[in-house]
Order: structure tokens, then sequence, then C-alpha cells
């Protein structure tokens, strides 16, 4: 018997169909498969051979009042704000390393932005105060990277300034470090050198809106989820880097990460 492509077609949608109704096909009971796995980031853990999933990347803005006052804002009038970065944005920086980094396109004023950064193991909406911390998972240090002109002249333009900040690799950090290992961050020294030259120097206990402060904020705005990290903010001095630069940073209890501009 000679089957057309139309027979062929019937022919395997009564087959599918009748699968599926019995409940005897593993793809059925399966559901429809994945066209292809999208990569998924996650960041090592502090020992542990387990990793950490990303779910998204928050950032605070404006979360030191010097750091404020330099982007032309004043602090004791604003609520906090977040952008986001995509997942893909992390690049992993091992302790002991000076990882390369790519210098980006599109931009002529790279800058660096050290930051503590807070990952989150549970989640919820309208997170109390005295409840936020309990659900953080550990601790990293972080660096948010930014294409200030960009930032800037968009943010002039009254436009969304995502492409200055959400781009690729523009969220280098090191290793998580869990909470149990190294406690909470309500104060310590935070410090960002280049070429060995000191640029940023200051204390985590001057943020404006603490860790706890952010989880609870943010949770008003998004549900939060296990995965969610959140970068809590830079301190003054935010500067240029060129490619050849090496940018140190440091956070008291942290070990220190490193990455270099190629
Ligand atoms: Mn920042």
């Amino acid at each position: 018997m000679k089957r057309t492509r139309r027979d062929l077609f019937k022919s395997a949608a009564v087959a599918g169909a009748g699968a599926a109704l019995a409940g005897d096909s593993a793809q059925a009971q399966a559901g429809p498969k994945m066209l292809f796995e999208a990569a998924r980031a996650t960041i090592p853990i502090v020992g542990s051979s387990d990793v950490f999933a990303v779910r998204r990347i928050y950032c605070i803005g404006r979360n030191y009042a010097a750091h404020s006052r330099e982007m032309g804002s004043d602090p004791t009038r604003e609520p906090p704000f977040f952008f986001q970065k995509p997942t893909d944005a992390i690049q992993n920086v091992k302790i002991g390393d000076v990882a390369d980094h790519p210098y980006p396109s599109l931009t002529k004023n790279y800058h660096y932005e050290v930051e503590l950064v807070a990952a989150l193991k549970t989640g919820g909406r309208n997170i109390s105060l005295d409840k936020a911390l309990d659900h953080v998972f550990g601790y990293a240090v972080g660096l948010d990277m930014t294409r200030r002109d960009l930032q800037q002249a968009l943010a002039n333009e009254k436009k969304p300034w995502e492409i200055g900040k959400s781009f690729d690799r523009s969220a280098p950090l090191g290793p998580i470090h869990p909470v149990d290992k190294v406690g909470h961050f309500t104060q310590g020294a935070i410090s960002l050198a280049v070429n060995g030259i000191v640029k940023q120097n200051a204390n985590l206990s001057f943020m404006i809106w603490s860790v706890a402060e952010q989880i609870a904020k943010l949770s008003e705005a998004n549900e939060l989820f296990p995965g969610d990290i959140i970068y809590s903010g830079t301190p003054e001095n935010v500067g240029p880097v060129v490619k050849g630069d090496v940018i140190l940073c440091k956070i008291e209890k942290l070990p220190d990460m490193s990455v270099k501009i190629v």
C-alpha cells in the first residue's frame, strides 16, 4: 500500500492520542520536551561541592549617602530603588585568582562599584524587617560594573538606563559564604583598589538601607524566591578602569576578589 504523508500524519496523530488517553506514553506523562537547555547561572559555595542557582539579580541604587551625592542626588529624601541585571551577567571569580574581565562594547567610561552581595535561600512577599535576614543563605564580594557614560546619557534623556547596567559579565563576584560560617554583615570595612591604589574605602554600616531593610522593601515590590541575590550598593568614589587595570575588592571577614580588565 502506498502511504501518503497525509496518511502518515493521521495515523501518527491517532496513535499519539491513543497513547495519551491510555496514559502509557512516557512523553505524555513527562509533558512537553524542552527544545534545548538554556544556560543557568550558578555560584560556587565555599566549603561545599553544591552550587547556588541564580534566579534573579537585584541591585539597589544610591545606598551610601556620599555615593548618592556624587551621583547628583539628595540621599536624605530618597526611598530605595532597585534595578536588575540578567542572570548571565554573573562572572564567577575564584578566591586567589585574578580573573580576566573583558572591557565591554559601547562604552568609553567603564566604572567599578564594589558591593556586598546577599544570596537568598527562601523568599516571600511583604517580609517583615525582623525576619528578613532569616532568608539569607550567604554573602559574597561583588562588582556592579557599569557603562557610566551610557547610564548617564540615557538618564539625561529620561530613557531606561538598562544597557548601562545590565549586560554580559557585568556582575563579577566571588563564591558565596554561608551565613553559618560568616554571620551577617551590618558593619565592616569595604574597599576597592585599582593597580594597588585605594579608590573606594568605606564601611558597610554607612549603608542608607541595611540588607534586612533591602529585603523587606524589595519584597513589597516583588515576591522573593530562593536563588535571588541582592547587590547592596556601592560607597563613594566610583571611577573608570581601562584595559590592563587590576581591580582588588575587599570586604572585612570575606576573602578578596580580583579581576583584570582585558
Ligand atoms: Mn551599584
